[in-house]
């Protein structure tokens, strides 16, 4: 596997590989690569010839205060993982290299990209957007791969790609948990022993809500006090935002009468950590 730094180096290998009629997939990351990640790279490796993880932290996805300085990085684990699953090539460009000092052009989306995280990460998806868009530019993928576990994320990139007439395929995949239930995350490094429990209760709020419209409940309101309720009763946990939005669209819609995204961020204690699950019907 070959690990690269520079844009030239990806989109020189890239160039080889199309030569050869060999379809190219993208898993964009931002590194401490962990079983999610991994199941994202496995479908990636089974649908294309030839795989390409990005591991890069991207500066501008990132408000003032939030957590870039200290976000874990471990390049050689993540190049073992990348390894071991069978992807070609590791980018895991400098931020100078993907950022000139001048650089002055941004991908911006409304609408889909202003609920939920959008209200408290305001420059967040623009910040993804940009980089998801330059990656796409230089690995020009066949198929990109995105996790459920960032269901905002990949309504935005799919919207992104059909707004923009970006020519490759979007793949989602479904959320890996830990066993014990509570979404596998790079993030769940920062808790200390206690706060690990406490982050459960996104995972149980998650059962419950979803338990509720299996057994026919279509009332968002009541789904939605119900699984607040759960997260209130922990002490260490702090809500963000619990929120029913249409699954395509992420406008506010309290009605199971469609496909719908159920989606929390929730402190625990520092940490913000996000959980959701999604009813395609
Ligand atoms: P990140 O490195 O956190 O930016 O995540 C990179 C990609 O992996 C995103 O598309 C995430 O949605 C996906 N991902 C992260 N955690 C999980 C998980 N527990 N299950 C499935 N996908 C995940």
């Amino acid at each position: 596997m070959q690990l690269e730094k520079t844009i030239a180096g990806v989109k020189a290998q890239v160039q080889i590989w199309k030569k050869e009629g060999l379809s190219v997939g993208l898993v964009p990351t931002m590194g401490y690569l962990h079983e999610g990640h991994r199941s994202l790279i496995d479908r990636a490796v089974r649908e294309n010839d030839r795989v390409v993880v990005s591991v890069f932290i991207n500066p501008i996805q990132f408000g003032p205060t939030e957590d870039l300085e200290s976000y874990p990085r471990d390049l050689e684990a993540d190049c073992r993982l990348c390894e071991d699953a069978g992807a070609a090539l590791v980018f895991s460009p400098e931020a100078d290299e993907m950022y000139a000092p001048d650089f002055s052009t941004y991908v911006d989306m409304h609408r889909v990209s202003e609920e939920l995280c959008g209200k408290s990460r305001p420059i967040h998806f623009r910040g993804v957007c940009t980089v998801v868009s330059k990656l796409f530019n230089i690995v020009t993928p066949d198929r990109a791969y995105f996790g459920e576990k960032d269901a905002q994320q990949l309504a935005v990139i799919r919207r992104m790609v059909r707004d923009l007439n970006m020519n490759l395929q979007i793949v989602g995949c479904p959320i890996v948990r830990e066993a014990d239930g509570l979404a596998k995350s790079s993030r769940n490094t920062y808790l200390s022993a206690e706060e690990r429990k406490a982050a459960l209760v996104l995972s149980r709020a998650v059962q419950t809500g979803k338990s509720m419209i299996l057994d026919g409940e279509k009332d968002g309101d009541k789904i939605l006090a119900a699984m607040k309720e759960i997260i209130q009763q922990e002490p260490l946990a702090k809500i963000d935002y619990v929120e029913m939005v249409k699954w395509d669209t992420i406008e506010v819609h309290h009605k199971v009468d469609g496909p719908v995204l159920t989606a929390m961020a929730v402190y625990i204690g520092k940490t913000r950590l996000i959980d959701n699950f999604i009813i395609e019907e």
